[in-house]
């Protein structure tokens, strides 16, 4: 086996070995870019290294060594003589890219000699800030040892000789490093001076670094195996900081936040990479760059269009300026808001680089929530009361209060409080912080600091820059122009524009988004499955309609008794005494059922929409509480022991196992008379106003197909004789049916006889497969997913192993039966774009979800289709 490659053995398709930065550099090696030389350990390396350490010695340690002698012999240079000094960089490198989480040490090589001699090459002050740096960068990734111990030192040196460290002379540079060099020995280490020994000490130590906690936290918010490894890249340094024809940048080819077709990034003069991310210093917009180098600004902007064409998407590049000459470093695809995505995806549709497949499989299903998000409403920010300025790095609106630090966000989460999270700048070390934060404020760093690329990343609002806030974690305060708040007071953040106000503004949905409809009518032309919703309130409706539902795959009734005016007259249904008080309140719920399922029709019109019967159990319509048992018998002119000891007789041990669904349609048909009786007078009333409606009327949960025949001879006779009783020529309807129990599904070629179509309700198919209740998941399931017993939570991603082959068997052996016959999937997982391949794989014909989901199930059916 091969554990390491030079640049120009790899190509960008050897991603899984290289990781995606050496993969990369390969690729841009070939393309012919001014890339510095180096090699990569592949990912394999490090498994098999993180599996057995001596595997290190045994083998690993001699191509290491064959590999640095073919880097020197490249660059003429040597790793270990003091001539022609070879410095390198250390990195790592996974195959998906995980900001901040991985280390990485440059100006490896140096020592107390050939800093000497890189003095005499250079300068005393350049020689010596590459050795500092690398003392510093080594003890923190390599030893543990905080950064700003040796910052600390640094400050107190310049303090004590009264000058800056760019001034120091030798006698105080010595000084320095000697004070650097003790610290590592007040952690118990020695600062390793042989070359060889610091590369391999780096290289374990990035190896290691892939299974630190921050590390795994990213993989485990964002779906990485544990299992992939990182590669370590070990290029020859080039040096930013060798003065003012030199400087280091992050730039990508379009804006991140917009997707506007600009460049956009930014430099800075004399520094090395690590300065512009960390946010310590502010960096220069990089156009400026074509002021101060304008060479170098036209070799960067040929090769960026260059980097973009080849990989047909925007790119995040590094750079490095070393006296006058530019180096690329690194390129990625570049991370984006879903706005950017949206708009550099149909761009590069106009621009003939992608085609609408491939525009179409560039923009993740999950993102697009993020563009029906909230903003703040416009009137109100008009009003509003504004507190600081910073960068817009990440758009939507939030509200939270203040925390200084990323535990009290945790916290205060676990609290339930939604939270800001206010800093100086973020470091990886705050990730948790960061991902249950509504918002994030940095008083420093650019639009590539940290802070900014991770929010982008999660959709999480992100303002950095904020110069004008002075924060004091100690204290608890932030304060801009003599306002000063401390933890816990509310802040608003508008990710859109970088502003901040006090207090709470109140949100409405961002205004349609052009780019948006566009892409979207791309992803319907390719769709083979639709999109219904799930909906019953016309608010809901005409949200789903305008998010683009092809119909309505579930309108729960239910939902339509518990208005107050109807919650009275279903009690005194549930509750009758005779046969003449129920009649009073059929009569009365009729009334409002016909005329809801009527303006329902006319928001739809000839869309489908399937109406579900009643389904909670009728414990679920009444009082509990002593007092508002007193005020319902008052209202029913009943006693109030009469009524509790009825209310007590109808509680249930096991409400979602128990007296619900088709269940309560048989032992109280009256019910579902009532509500067809409704549906099929308000259709009458929209087929004489000329809107042809075919009503689809669905039975919850079936387990026999007794059952369903039983109340099907019920339905029709009920619809036949709503006909007769107004002398109406009858028009079409359907009566389906939910499968939403094993049992059904194991007998759906049964009920495919006798239904018209089939409805899959995964949350109660879930729940009655697992045996997992509902409402209680919550309580255990993050403890099965921390200990690996499950990766996700069955009621947000189908389980595709268990629940999923019970639906792939019904829907093939309903097929059988009838081949033509509808079937949808309307719970929850019918939104959700992981699930949806699966839905699609198995021949259904629709998914249904609630409103809000439906422009991301829009994109992940088509994608499904691709
Ligand atoms: C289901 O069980 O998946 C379903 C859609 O019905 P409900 O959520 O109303 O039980
Ligand atoms: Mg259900």
């Amino acid at each position: 086996v091969k554990w390491i490659y030079d640049f120009n053995e790899g190509r960008s398709k050897d991603k899984a070995l290289l990781g995606g930065k050496g993969a990369n550099l390969a690729e841009m090696t070939h393309l012919g870019l001014p890339v510095p030389s180096g090699f990569t350990l592949t990912t394999e390396s490090c498994m098999r290294y993180l599996k057995n350490v001596a595997f290190f010695d045994q083998q690993l340690i001699t191509e290491i060594q064959t590999a640095i002698e073919r880097l020197e012999v490249k660059t003429n240079k040597s790793f270990t003589n003091d001539d022609e000094l070879l410095l390198v960089s250390v990195r790592s490198g996974a195959v998906f890219s995980m900001p901040g989480m991985m280390d990485t040490i440059l100006n490896l090589g140096l020592n107390d000699s050939r800093v000497h001699a890189l003095a005499e090459q250079t300068s005393l002050a350049f020689a010596y800030d590459c050795y500092r740096r690398l003392l510093q960068m080594f003890g923190d990734v390599v030893y543990g040892i905080p950064k700003e111990k040796f910052n600390l030192l640094l400050t107190k040196a310049e303090k004590e000789n009264n000058k800056t460290v760019n001034v120091f002379n030798e006698q105080q540079q010595l000084a320095l490093i000697k004070n650097y060099k003790e610290l590592f020995i007040k952690h118990n280490k020695v600062f390793p001076q042989h070359p060889m020994d610091q590369l391999k000490e780096a290289i374990q130590a990035v190896f290691h670094s892939w299974n630190n906690p921050r590390a795994n936290v990213y993989r485990e918010l964002h779906g990485i195996s544990h299992h992939l490894g990182t590669a370590v890249n070990v290029q020859e340094m080039v040096f930013g900081n060798s003065g003012n024809e030199s400087g280091t940048g992050v730039v990508f080819t379009r804006n991140p936040a917009t997707g506007d077709n600009q460049l956009f990034g930014e430099f800075l003069l004399d520094a090395q990479g690590e300065d512009v991310v960390a946010g310590i210093r502010t960096p220069q917009p990089i156009q400026e760059l074509s002021e101060r180098l304008p060479n170098v600004y036209q070799d960067f902007l040929h090769y960026a269009q260059m980097l973009e064409l080849h990989y047909k998407d925007m790119q995040d590049i590094e750079f490095t300026v070393e006296q006058g000459k530019l180096f690329i470093l690194q390129t990625r695809n570049g991370k984006r808001t879903a706005k950017a995505a949206l708009k550099i995806a149909t761009d590069l549709v106009n621009e003939n680089v992608l085609s609408k497949e491939e525009a179409l499989m560039r923009v993740e299903a999950e993102m697009i929530d993020q563009l029906i998000h909230p903003i703040f409403k416009p009137e109100a920010l008009e009003q509003a009361t504004p507190f600081a300025q910073g960068l817009p790095a990440s758009p939507r609106a939030a509200t939270g209060e203040i925390v200084f630090t990323a535990e009290k966000a945790k916290e205060r989460y676990e609290q339930g409080n939604k939270v800001i999270l206010v800093r100086h700048e973020t470091s990886p070390e705050d990730i948790e912080g960061m991902i249950v934060s509504e918002a994030i404020v940095t008083s420093r760093g650019g639009m590539t600091s940290h802070a900014a690329v991770v929010a982008r990343g999660m959709g999480t609002c992100c303002v950095t820059g904020t110069e004008t806030l002075t924060i004091d974690e100690e204290a608890k305060t932030v304060t801009t122009n003599d306002i000063r708040l401390k933890e816990g007071d509310i802040l608003s953040v508008n990710g859109n524009t970088g502003e901040i106000y006090l207090g709470e503004l109140p949100t409405v949905i961002a205004e349609n988004n052009q780019d948006l409809t566009l892409f979207l009518s791309w992803a319907d032309e390719l769709a083979d499955l639709e999109v219904r919703a799930n909906a019953e309130t016309l608010t809901d409706l005409t949200t789903a309609l305008d998010f683009g539902a092809t119909g309505i795959g579930l309108a729960r009734t239910e939902h339509m008794f518990f208005g107050e005016d109807r919650i009275l007259e279903m009690r005194r249904l549930i509750l009758a005494e005779d046969h003449r008080e129920m009649e009073t309140a059929l009569t009365k719920l009729l009334a409002f059922q016909e005329n809801d399922f009527y303006q329902m029709f006319q928001t739809i019109r000839d869309k489908p929409m399937v109406i579900r019967l009643l389904d909670p159990p009728m414990h679920e319509f009444l009082p509990h509480e002593a007092p508002d048992i007193a005020n319902l018998a008052d209202k029913l002119n009943r006693s109030v022991n009469e009524l509790t000891a009825k209310i007590e007789y109808l509680k249930e041990t096991n409400p979602m196992l128990g007296h619900r669904g088709c269940r309560l349609g048989i032992t109280t048909p009256e019910i579902y008379q009532m509500q067809v009786k409704a549906i099929i007078q308000s259709a009458i009333r929209l087929v004489q106003e000329g809107i042809p409606v075919v009503p689809e009327i669905m039975i919850p949960l079936i387990a026999e197909k007794e059952e369903l025949m039983h109340l099907k001879v019920l339905l029709i006779e009920t619809i036949e004789a709503t006909f007769n009783a107004q002398n109406i020529v009858p028009f079409s309807y359907e009566i389906g049916t939910m499968i939403e129990l094993p049992r059904a599904c194991l007998i759906a070629d049964q009920l495919a006889e006798q239904a018209d179509f089939f409805s899959f309700g995964t949350n109660d198919l879930t729940q009655m497969t697992y045996g997992f209740s509902r409402d209680d998941i919550g309580k255990f399931i993050n403890r099965y997913q921390e200990k690996a017993i499950m990766t996700h939570d069955p009621f947000q991603h189908l389980d595709q192993q268990g629940v999923g082959q019970l639906i792939k068997l019904a829907v093939s052996n309903a097929r059988r039966t009838k081949p033509t016959m509808t079937i949808g999937i309307c719970g929850e997982v019918g939104g959700d774009p992981q699930s949806i391949p699966f839905f699609q794989a198995i021949g259904i014909d629709y998914v249904s979800c609630s409103p809000y989901r439906i422009p991301a199930a829009r994109l992940a059916v088509a994608q499904a289709a691709i």
